[in-house]
């Protein structure tokens, strides 16, 4: 083997550890590091996790908090989690904060019961979706770009890290449940995102 050829070979050995380094690199980005992590906004432990059975999830559903209202600084933001792990823990008996993810409205994503975990969000859904809320009342307003921007990076996010299918539904709370989640003005947008699907699969509750 000529000088020539041994220099291509080598050069063609280190294009594929490159190759190979760069899938690793992306399987890493793909943690999504942006995350305001469980720890950071203070929550308290879950008092159980059950892992979802089946990854990656068939579907993404899009919540609004309606109450707690919009919050515009990391503090607001930890403290607008407290008080939604705090309602559903501790008034409504659940394990934890209902939803996998939340938005806050400078476009921070905030680690609810995060990747891979039954949510308490959707009844029905709850073992197949991940749950993202936007914190806030969108009935009448849309949530902020750096919201929906942030969302839609969760997403891709998911999606690159195998607990989201890539070929995904999304849909809106009330395509599920008889609610006026995620508010009128977001849903109409929703409906124009990528992979929105108009399945309608709301079952009728029983008035208490
Ligand atoms: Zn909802």
């Amino acid at each position: 083997m000529g000088q020539r050829a041994v220099v291509v070979e080598l050069c063609s050995v280190i294009a594929i550890i490159l190759l190979m380094s760069e899938g690793a690199i992306v399987r890493r980005d793909a943690s999504c590091l942006n995350i305001v992590t469980r720890a950071e906004w203070s929550a308290k432990p879950a008092k159980q996790r059950d892992n979802i059975t089946s990854l990656p999830v068939p579907f993404v559903i899009l919540h609004h908090t309606y109450i707690p209202k919009d919050c515009n600084s990391s503090e607001e933001c930890k403290e607008a989690m407290r008080s939604m792990q705090h309602m559903h823990q501790d008034l409504r008996g659940w394990f934890d904060i209902g939803y996998n993810f939340c938005v806050g409205e400078t476009g921070e994503v905030y680690e609810g019961r995060g990747w891979d975990i039954q949510g308490a969000h959707a009844p029905r859904y709850n073992n197949r979706s991940t749950g993202i809320c936007f914190i806030g009342d969108f009935m009448n307003s849309l949530p902020t770009p750096e919201m929906m921007e942030a969302a839609k990076d969760l997403i891709k996010c998911g999606v690159n890290r195998g607990s989201i299918a890539e070929d995904y539904k999304l849909l809106g709370h009330r395509q599920v449940r008889n609610t006026l989640c995620p508010g009128d003005t977001f849903y109409e947008n929703i409906t124009t995102w990528p992979h929105w699907d108009p399945l309608q699969d709301v079952v009728p509750v029983p008035k208490q």
